[in-house]
């Protein structure tokens, strides 16, 4: 195709692309207008003030609403849902017209029913679409790949919905159809949300880090300065935080492959994969991948914490003292293979887990994930996973060694705080080692193949069918 036959394509498009009536000269009015302008639409405005309406898009009309209703057949509320009485009285011109419905509440469960029905019911001869109102106004006037770029659609007739989709592939979105015009409460639900995914994860982080921070706080700074009198609450800083971090992640991804194994005994237990989960365990699941990304940010704190260790004045000094009451005592520094086996193996684990642990996250970016196919990423966020864990563990075991032991390790009757960290893991790691046994491993399979233990079939048949896809 030469240039000419392209330019002559491209004019052909915008000749044949409608024109587009928007109500309302607002922020979202005047940004969707220009997007349409760039996008080769006409755009006329239908405004209450048609004279004084300033700051429109260079190359649209502005009118009365009754006279930019006439002017196309689709038409954009961008109207606040309180103002929406004044179009039942443009009813006649609106008829057979397609309507948008782009508005938002400022709160969940403001009216009984969502806008885009009361829109349909104010204007009975109109088709009501719902679209658009999940894109900021921000987000159509820079347009670029730093925006949201999905529109989410539904309606009840598909020819209506067809030219909606076709506006909004044309301004460069994508489209998602959610349905009948019975979707629009949850779509209008959609940008009242607030990290929903994060909510639990981020709650249980803090009152992890706020526990295990005054729990290593009492046992290492307070029973120093109640028993010795030494002041070391410098050491909240660097030591202290460097436990908490550690401990943190690897509950938190230790969280993550519980609510697997938990599903998989009650499969065993149910006999069958047809049965609801409860649904505590439906939410846990659902927030695995943010429960990881959290681990992943603490055990990178804990990385970082680590690397200034040999640099820190504490550490520095401490050296320096052991090594002068050596000379001064004509000593030597003895080898001692055992502790250089430790060290070099719990950090060899550390960084290992570490390294799996960062794959763990790539592979999560929806970018990397869509990429890959479902065996690949099962294989990746479960098997690897399980092995990320089990370097973890075996890393925070090392860090410990013989510490259980000892008793002035139990400090106040309190544990040191690694081996607190080691619960959950050990249990998780213990849950699936019985789940992988040929036996279980066997019937879990069946299961998730389809099977139904004789016994569960007919309770079964009267729950809801709720096949969730499981990451053992
Ligand atoms: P806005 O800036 O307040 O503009 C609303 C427009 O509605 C006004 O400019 C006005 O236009 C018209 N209007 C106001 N009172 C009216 C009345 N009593 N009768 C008739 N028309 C009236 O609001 P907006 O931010 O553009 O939002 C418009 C709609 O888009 C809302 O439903 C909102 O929920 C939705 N939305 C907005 C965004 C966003 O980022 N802003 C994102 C998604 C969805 P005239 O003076 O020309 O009549």
């Amino acid at each position: 195709m030469n240039s000419d036959s392209v330019a002559m394509t491209e004019l052909h498009g915008k000749m044949h692309k409608p024109t587009v009536c928007i109500f309302g000269t607002g922020d979202f009015g005047r940004s969707l207008g220009l997007r349409l302008l760039q996008s080769g639409y006409s755009v006329v405005y239908g405004s209450r003030d048609p004279k004084n309406s300033l700051l429109l898009p260079k190359g649209s009309k502005v009118m009365s609403h009754a006279e930019a209703a006439c002017e196309a057949h689709v038409i954009c509320v961008a109207v606040q849902r309180e103002h929406y009485g004044f179009l039942s009285s443009l009813a006649s011109d609106l008829e057979g017209k397609v309507l948008i419905d782009v508005s938002n509440n400022l709160k969940r469960g403001l009216y009984p029913e969502s806008n885009a029905e009361y829109l349909s019911r104010l204007v009975p001869g109109v088709t009501v679409v719902k679209a658009f109102n999940t894109i900021s106004a921000w987000a159509l006037q820079s347009g670029g790949l730093d925006a949201n770029r999905q529109v989410l659609i539904c309606g009840d007739r598909a020819d209506a919905k067809q030219q909606v989709v076709d506006i909004a592939q044309s301004l460069g979105f994508t489209v998602q159809d959610r349905g009948s015009l019975r979707a629009a409460a949850e779509l209008e639900d959609l940008p009242l949300q607030l990290f929903p995914l994060w909510r639990l994860p981020l709650c249980i982080a803090i009152c992890l880090t706020a526990f295990i921070f005054f729990y290593a706080l009492t046992r290492d700074v307070i029973y120093e300065r109640v028993t010795t009198g030494k002041d070391i609450a410098f050491r909240i800083m660097i030591s202290l935080a460097n436990k908490v971090f550690p401990i943190v992640s690897l509950v938190m991804l230790s969280l993550c492959y519980l609510p697997g194994a938990l599903a998989g005994f009650l499969q065993l237990y149910n006999g069958t994969k047809y049965r609801r989960f409860p649904d505590w365990l439906d939410r846990w699941m659902l927030c695995r991948k943010q429960l990881g990304l959290l681990a992943l940010a603490f055990g990178f704190l804990h990385v970082l914490y680590t690397l200034v260790i040999p640099i820190r004045y504490y550490v520095r000094y401490r050296m320096n003292v052991y090594t002068i009451s050596l000379v001064k005592d004509n000593k030597t520094y003895e080898f001692d293979n055992t502790a250089a086996w430790r060290h070099d193996s719990y950090y060899s684990m550390g960084i290992l887990g570490f390294g799996l642990f960062v794959l763990l996250g790539i592979t999560s970016l929806p970018s990397v994930s869509n990429s890959l196919n479902w065996r690949e990423f099962s294989f990746v966020q479960s098997k690897l996973g399980y092995i990320t864990l089990l370097l973890c563990t075996a890393h925070t075991f090392l860090y410990g060694w013989d510490k259980f032991l000892k008793t002035e390790k139990y400090r106040w009757w309190m544990p040191p705080a690694y081996m607190l960290s080691l619960v959950i893991p050990c249990v998780v790691l213990i849950l699936k080692l019985i789940l992988v046994m040929p036996c279980v491993d066997r019937k879990v399979t069946r299961i998730r193949q389809g099977w139904e233990r004789q016994s569960k079939t007919a309770s079964n048949s009267r729950d809801t069918k709720a096949n969730q896809p499981l990451m053992a």
